[in-house]
């Protein structure tokens, strides 16, 4: 009789463990659901080679990835939208002189620095962006700023530069941006530009192969929060040289930058004529929304065969509604890193 009572207990028992587990199961996968949350992020595409590369910068550009991105996730994590998010991440890249946005933005073919940045918010599918400011010291706050307190969603030059100072955003002189490296860069591209080509051809000079070569270090972020909001943003000096007020694809909402909640995130980095022309960003939510194909389906399509296709150079990176992200290039290298609502931290440069 002890003995049956003794099965029967320990049927009970493993029984009620077995409901546990799997209530617990279930519990977990709703808990995750609910919750979460993700962030990716780029400092940009191109001819990025480990043998390239000395020691030191890679440390430096890996430890600013990882300083921004833990930022970003910080607030995702303690309930904050993906629009903050997205902000404070990439201002912490717009800060660094490491990245091609920002404080770090590339020259002119006048020795200016002409910034551009886009937002835009996957919920109500609103979006600003603004083109060739040279004293805002954060574009992608004023990209922002534009979409929640403008009736437009893209202002460039003076007008944004305006409109900066009336929403008390921080103006900077034009000296903030200078960097010794870009300028160097600038100096080199010139005077192969005029030893190679005169100044007769400018159009042939300014898609020279130094441009097919160079690092694009544009910055970007997407980023899904509790709530289910996807938001993604762009900023950028645009390339090294441009002129006649040149804007590339980071502040058109479509090429470097889209959100929608129904599918994905992105933001672009890259020649930005070529994605403009292939509508890049746009492309992958399209294909996921008219085709139903998967994050990582779409992203690969757009980069690998129709960007590759045009002739186009760079990369994205992208999130899902459900939290799946993607890094898609087609460069020997792009400064990225993402982490999950676990906490797993990914930093990587170069191809794997
Ligand atoms: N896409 C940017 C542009 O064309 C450049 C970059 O990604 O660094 O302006």
């Amino acid at each position: 009789m002890k003995s049956l009572s003794f099965i029967v207990g320990v049927l009970l028992l493993s029984f009620g463990c077995h409901r546990e587990a799997s209530s617990n199961e279930a519990l977990e996968k709703t808990i995750q659901k609910e919750n979460k949350f993700a962030i990716i992020i780029h400092g940009g595409a191109g001819t990025i080679l480990k043998k390239n590369m000395s020691e030191e910068n890679e440390i430096a550009y890996k430890l600013k990835l990882e300083e921004a991105i833990k930022v970003g996730h910080t607030i995702l994590k303690t309930g904050g939208t993906s629009q903050e998010a997205v902000m404070r991440t990439i201002q912490v890249m717009e800060e660094s002189p490491l990245f091609n946005a920002g404080k770090g933005a590339v020259f002119t073919h006048d020795e200016t620095n002409e910034l551009d940045a886009s937002f835009m918010d996957g919920k109500t599918r609103n979006a600003g962006a603004v083109a060739g400011v040279k004293n805002v010291k954060s574009p992608i706050a004023l990209a922002i700023k534009i979409m929640t307190h403008s009736d437009h969603v893209m202002l460039s030059g003076e007008g944004a530069s305006r409109f900066a100072k009336e929403q008390g955003l921080e103006i900077v002189p034009p000296s903030y941006f200078y960097t010794e490296k870009r300028f160097k860069s600038l100096q080199r591209i010139q005077k192969k530009e005029k030893t190679k080509m005169g100044e007769k051809d400018l159009k042939a000079a300014f898609y020279d192969a130094e441009i097919k070569n160079s690092k694009f270090g544009t910055v970007g972020c997407v980023a899904l929060d509790k709530s289910g909001n996807i938001a993604a943003g762009t900023s950028t000096g645009g390339m090294t040289n441009k002129r006649w007020g040149r804007i590339g694809d980071a502040p058109i909402i479509g090429a470097g930058t889209y959100a929608n909640n129904l599918t994905c995130g992105v933001s672009a980095t890259g020649w930005g004529e070529y994605f403009i022309r292939g509508q890049v960003a746009y492309d992958i939510s399209a294909q996921m929304e008219y085709q139903h194909k998967s994050l990582k389906e779409a992203t690969t399509d757009v980069i690998q065969h129709k960007l590759t296709q045009l002739g186009g150079t760079g990369g994205v990176v992208a999130l899902d509604k459900d939290g799946n992200m993607s890094f898609e290039f087609n460069t020997a290298g792009m400064y990225r890193a993402s982490m999950n609502d676990q906490g797993t931290l990914i930093v990587k440069i170069y191809k794997e």
